[in-house]
């Protein structure tokens, strides 16, 4: 039964967590607070017209380490939580209020540097924005709101929703944001700081891009795919884009890559980069040749705004709603704006991330209500497995089917919580069948299938085994493809239900080569035991899924004719089977491999091809390597990317 809690993760006193449960609705929050770049203080007062859901003696807000100064009824807190007392009837609604001032250890923060102009940004997920503000600090509990900053002059407050006035304060002003859709606490940002702000309109929706002034050049390398993101996921997922306005906000230290408030997008200043750092190598822009690109953390953070911020789990153990669907839509858009194979390659390396997660450090379901800090389900399992599963369903539904199941829930949950069940049960009837099978398998077991392959050359017999360890659901149900290329050249797909623990295939004739799962639909550890010259025959292989499968063989071979076979990998048409097998060149690290990626250097284009080279001769740590490296890290004309990868090689 490890599996169904999974390996090193939960500790034994963990007890499970629920979701919170509110006594009343908060119809409306309205705030106005001043906030102090210098002093790193914010003031104000915030007023809840709430609804009773039952009746109750008390409004209890959430409210860290701050200073209480009035509230509407009397009232008591205690450095984290704040009672307003009220008797209310059930349906009842009242408004309270509470003024106060606080100093945020956490949740707001302030930037203050010599040189540089003043920032203050928040970070409410998960559970931080009641350092700076009284709120009912969950995700589970929705309302709009309208929030006023008030802050000196020349800096400018962004916040949610549309700027509905500015007012002029003689040395300070006030900016009114008003954000009319129901919302997660958590969700509430703001931002504020001197900032240069860029425009423009995407079909009826206003993109905003503010960047810490002075750094506006670059915005056009970080964000010039915006609204073609916007558009792809507004069809993809059959809704249009739910808000009337997108905002992206650079800011200075931020402690994460992107955070996605809605309609207000947070991004680190990391994301902002030059011509040079994009297209090394070529013209901007360059599709498929891009050295750095702010794409994936663009389309992570604006498919939150369907999934996470419109749908947003019920708590922190269905982070997978927020989470998993944000990583695969990222890979979505690779598919639309790269192809197929970066698409495929992507879910293929978001499954490798996760593998190192699982055997380094622990195994735990995607959905598990047992852990000690909300942070801690914010892993590899809930970003990139999830991501795997989720494209493994899309592989067995059909991308039809899979798209009618994304509508029918984001449909029945706008501007509501969900959990997987939820999640389940639309998926259902989007595709007429029962998947509570599936379910089990990924989302409420640890681990996933490890298939172990082997052929046996006297009777061309294919075995194939399910040999994951006690951690992992103990029998997968799985369709399986199999691919068998013939000596004669003819070509078939078999479909294998895998239902049992060992499965023997015997084929009519010999085979070139096979492989297993082509088109890597499934979420799966592949543990092929072939001989070395199938594997070089794979190399062949039209499906990238298939040539990785050759080059980890390859690897583990490591022989002269194995490091042979992989420099021609090394000229691989597609990119990322080229930096699997520099990779695995790196790995094997003899004199003939370290030749190969030199040589490789000189005539791949890619820079991401090239980084992986540099990597790997980093790797084989060989004196002949050395001196090259060296050159490469002074070399001007070269990719940022690859000096520094040559510099820490
Ligand atoms: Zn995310």
């Amino acid at each position: 039964m490890k599996y169904l809690l999974g390996r090193d993760f939960a500790f034994p006193e963990y007890l499970p967590r629920f979701p919170r449960l509110f006594k009343f609705d908060v119809i409306k929050m309205e705030a106005e607070l001043e906030v102090d770049l210098d002093a790193g203080e914010v003031s104000g007062v915030v007023r809840y017209r709430v609804k009773a859901r039952e009746d109750l003696r008390s409004i209890d807000l959430d409210g860290a380490e701050m200073e209480i100064v009035d509230a509407s009824h009397e009232h008591r807190y205690d450095g984290q939580a704040l009672s307003i007392y009220i008797n209310m009837a059930r349906g009842q609604e009242v408004e309270v209020w509470a003024r106060y001032r606080a100093r945020p250890r956490k949740g707001m923060y302030f930037v203050r540097s010599r040189n540089r102009a003043p920032m203050a940004w928040t970070q409410g997920e998960s559970e931080d924005n009641h350092y700076w503000i009284p709120i009912p600090d969950s995700p589970n509990i929705k309302f709009p709101w309208t929030i006023t900053v008030i802050t000196k002059k020349p800096y400018i407050a962004v916040s949610n929703g549309v700027l509905t006035a500015r007012r002029d304060l003689g040395d300070r002003e006030a900016f009114t944001w008003d954000l009319k859709h129901p919302m997660s606490p958590y969700l509430l940002a703001i931002a504020i700081g001197d900032f240069e702000r860029l425009e423009e309109n995407c079909e009826g929706v206003v993109l905003e891009y503010y960047l810490p002034r002075g750094r506006g050049d670059g915005a056009k390398y970080s964000f010039h795919n915006t609204c073609e993101i916007m558009k792809f996921f507004s069809q993809y997922l059959g809704m249009p884009y739910p808000y009337e306005r997108y905002a992206q906000v650079v800011v200075e230290e931020f402690i994460y890559g992107g955070m996605e408030n809605t309609t207000m997008t947070t991004l680190t200043d990391w994301t902002l980069h030059d011509k040079h750092a994009h297209c090394p190598y070529s013209e901007f822009p360059c599709p498929g040749l891009e050295d750095f690109s702010s794409d994936p953390l663009i389309a992570h953070e604006m498919a939150h705004q369907w999934f996470g911020d419109l749908v947003t789990a019920k708590d922190w153990a269905h982070i997978s709603i927020n989470e998993s669907f944000a990583t695969f839509l990222e890979a979505l858009w690779t598919e639309r704006s790269l192809g197929r194979d970066e698409y495929l390659y992507e879910i293929y390396s978001n499954f490798k991330l996760y593998l190192n997660e699982y055997n380094n450090r622990y195994a735990r379901p995607i959905v598990t209500n047992l852990y000690a800090l909300p942070e801690e389900v914010f892993d590899r399992h809930a970003y990139e497995k999830g991501s795997v599963v989720l494209h493994t369903l899309r592989s067995l539904l059909g991308d039809e089917a899979f798209r009618r199941g994304l509508n029918l829930f984001l449909s029945r949950y706008k501007y509501k919580n969900a959990d997987l069940e939820d999640l389940r049960k639309a998926f259902e009837e989007a595709g007429g069948r029962d998947l509570e099978w599936f379910w089990r398998q990924f989302f409420y077991s640890a681990g996933h299938p490890v298939l172990k392959v082997s052929y046996r050359g006297e009777q061309a017999r294919l075995v194939i085994e399910q040999a994951q360890p006690d951690d992992s659901f103990p029998l997968y149900t799985l369709p399986l493809e199999l691919e068998v290329v013939y000596k004669d050249g003819e070509r078939a797909v078999k479909r294998v239900d895998l239902n049992e623990r060992r499965i023997d295939i015997s084929l009519e004739k010999e085979p070139k080569y096979f492989c297993v799962d082509p088109e890597f639909k499934l979420l799966k550890a592949l543990e092929l035991n072939i001989p070395l010259e199938m594997a070089g025959a794979m190399l062949e292989d039209g499906h990238v899924y298939c040539r990785i499968q050759a080059i980890d063989v390859l690897k583990k071979n490591g022989s002269r004719r194995a490091v042979e076979l992989l420099a021609k990998a090394l000229r691989d048409g597609f990119r990322g089977v080229a930096a699997e097998a520099a990779r695995a060149l790196g790995n094997i690290g003899t004199l003939d491999a370290v030749r190969a990626l030199m040589e490789a250097y000189r005539d791949v284009k890619n820079p991401r091809t090239r980084r992986a080279i540099v990597e790997a001769l980093g790797a084989a740590r060989r004196r002949e390597a050395a001196e090259f490296l060296d050159r490469v890290v002074h070399d001007p004309a070269e990719s940022y990317y690859v000096r520094a990868e040559a510099a820490r090689s």
